[in-house]
């Protein structure tokens, strides 16, 4: 039965965007994580989320996913188990999500575009691992990304580093690609940035609707990429082979 409900809305840059259909209907929480829906630009964090430590954290996690553990029906004696909840637990807050935490936000150092360099430039393949929110499942794939020069530049291993930082955090693939993209026109002072994102999502292949063969493609193109030409020249650059 599709009950009427308020309407849950959000802004997505500056547009009030709507998760219900025309009706009103609000949709479930088995739905909104089957259709992937995405509240907002911004990663949805409680203004307490940096109160505890790191170590404190991890401390809860421990104790938390133990318990999940066992009301699954686990052994935590067996040597193999035991140590689970703690590694969990720092896998999750040193690794898969340390992304959350604006202090390990990659310090970007921009340099002068000394060869006045205003073509574009491509990082393609940049390899990514990330979480689905809905699920806490993978979501692997690859980032493109490309930008005309503003008259500064940016050190190439930083932009994996920018797209490695939004992968670490549970994740939707759109605002995946426009955290990146956005930080991107946010440090290069330009508007004229591309990104591709190209992945895969373990909760659609392993779970669900289990189609192992489906990819998700995202792209965002802003100020000159939205230009038929300069997004062709993009999409040929990110096809090229390389023979290296
Ligand atoms: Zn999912």
């Amino acid at each position: 039965m599709r009950q009427k409900e308020t309407t849950l809305n959000t802004r997505v840059n500056g547009n009030n965007v709507s998760l219900s259909d025309t009706d009103g209907y609000r949709q479930t929480a088995e739905e909104i994580g089957d259709n992937h829906i995405m509240t907002s630009i911004d990663t949805p964090l409680r203004a307490d989320a940096f109160k505890l430590s790191d170590a404190e954290k991890m401390k809860k996690i421990e104790s938390h996913f133990r318990e999940i553990m066992e009301t699954l029906g686990l052994d935590l004696n067996d040597d193999s188990l035991r140590g689970t909840p703690e590694r969990v637990a720092r896998m999750y807050v040193k690794e898969i999500f340390s992304g959350l935490d604006p202090a390990n936000k990659p310090k970007i150092a921009l340099f002068e575009n000394r060869y006045q360099y205003n073509q574009m430039l491509v990082e393609k393949d940049i390899t990514f691992y990330s979480n689905c929110e809905h699920h806490f499942v993978p979501i692997y794939g690859k980032a493109h990304l490309a930008y005309i020069s503003n008259g500064k530049v940016i050190g190439l291993s930083k932009l994996n580093r920018i797209v490695q930082y939004y992968a670490k955090r549970p994740q939707v693939q759109e605002r995946f690609t426009m955290q990146i993209a956005k930080e991107l026109q946010n440090v290069l002072k330009t508007e004229d940035v591309a990104v591709i994102i190209d992945a895969k999502h373990l909760c659609v292949s392993s779970r669900g609707i289990q189609d192992s063969n489906a990819v998700t493609v995202t792209s965002f193109y802003g100020g000159k990429f939205q230009e038929e030409a300069t997004r062709l020249e993009f999409l040929k650059y990110i096809e090229m082979k390389g023979q290296y």
